[in-house]
């Protein structure tokens, strides 16, 4: 398996224009292309963020015509549902959804007892080929479009609103980019769903920026484009050895940006927006868990804004390796700790439907 950083040419054309691909002036642009004044935008723009409503027949202010001119030229269908599993008693809950070209990618929609989070996808497929990871398997098949990632947002938040979820009715207020693919090899796409997702209502759905995460292998240069943006997104890190010579293993594209240049950028990430960086490591029996190791992580790590969630490993198909005994998993973490370094155990969900960490393959 090689490293693909960009996307082939998608052999299908391009998904379809949707209102979340635009910003304020942009669906202002296209509603005026369709000879109709620019509060028509806004009107759209809030049945589809802040009642997360699609459907044309519920947008009675509209006159009619205006509807079905409106929801052709931006609303077109962008994901349909192929498949639905629940587990956790219904508190967790995955969708396979396929898109224009029959591209599969999967969702996550998560409840705790304080929040609802959505895991989402921003690739279909994966580029980085990470050998503990399903979707690291199959390669990578395109990038989404930002109408793409937000439409998963979208109607994860439509879902928790109506109900779906065990405990009834939830507000989704919490986004992942920790589904299929590498969010910041796709980067214009996924800072735009960025930005929609975080715009106030009913421009975009108003959710805090501290809520969302994006996590990346380490992509060096895309981290120091995001210094720019003013942000206050969460950056993770999925570091997974403290090492080069293991995390080129665990992490092919570690032979390219190397752990200290990888941390360097999250580290200006940190000065730049006062953010924790979250440092992701998926413990492997045997592979990465030794108490050296669990040291030299600490020690890597001492003194800087940081959290380390240990992921224990999730298993894939075909793969041999798989989570360390919790009495090693628990060595690990006070070692860890033992640096003045916070570390915890990350509550991983959905394993028994393939939803869990690394799991996301989309498979047929
Ligand atoms: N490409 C991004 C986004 C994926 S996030 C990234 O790598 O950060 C998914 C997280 O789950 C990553 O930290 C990934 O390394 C981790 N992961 C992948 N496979 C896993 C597995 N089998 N068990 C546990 N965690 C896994």
């Amino acid at each position: 398996m090689s490293i693909q950083l960009e996307a082939p040419t998608p052999r299908r054309g391009r998904p379809p224009r949707h209102l979340a691909d635009l910003d304020e002036q942009g669906r202002r642009a296209a509603v005026a292309e369709l000879g109709l004044p620019a509060f028509r935008a806004d009107q759209l723009s809030r049945h589809y963020f802040g009642r997360l409503t699609s459907d044309s027949a519920a947008m009675t202010d509209l006159p009619t015509d205006v509807r079905a001119a409106l929801s052709d030229a931006l609303l077109p269908q962008l994901l349909e549902p192929e498949r639905t599993l629940t587990c956790d008693d219904g508190a967790t809950r995955k969708t396979v959804w396929r898109l224009f070209d029959g591209a599969l990618v999967e969702s996550v929609l998560m409840r705790y007892p304080q929040r609802t989070t959505i895991c989402v996808s921003s690739q279909a497929g994966c580029g980085m080929a990470c050998p503990f990871c399903a979707t690291g398997q199959a390669g990578l098949t395109r990038n989404m479009s930002t109408g793409e990632i937000v439409e998963q947002v979208v109607r994860g938040a439509r879902a928790a609103a109506d109900g779906d979820l065990a405990g009834g009715p939830a507000r989704l207020g919490n986004v992942v980019f920790m589904g299929m693919g590498e969010p910041l090899a796709n980067y214009p796409a996924v800072l735009g769903a960025v930005r929609r997702l975080t715009d106030a209502a009913p421009g975009g759905l108003g959710l805090s920026q501290r809520h969302v995460t994006v996590s990346t292998v380490g992509l060096v240069p895309a981290i120091e484009r995001m210094l720019d943006e003013q942000l206050q997104v969460t950056l993770a890190v999925s570091l997974h050895a403290p090492d080069d010579e293991l995390r080129d293993t665990l992490v092919p594209i570690n032979t390219r940006w190397k752990v200290d240049e990888v941390l360097d950028a999250a580290w200006r990430y940190a000065a730049t927006t006062g953010r924790r960086i979250s440092i992701e490591y998926a413990l492997i029996r045997d592979i990465n868990d030794q108490a050296d190791r669990a040291h030299a992580l600490g020690a890597l790590l001492r003194d800087r804004l940081v959290h380390v969630n240990v992921i224990p490993l999730n298993p894939t198909p075909g793969s041999e390796w798989d989570a360390s005994p919790k009495p090693v998993e628990r060595e690990f973490v006070r070692r860890v700790n033992e640096q003045g370094v916070a570390c915890t155990v990350r509550d991983t969900r959905g394993q028994e439907i393939a939803a869990a960490c690394g799991q996301l393959a989309a498979e047929r």
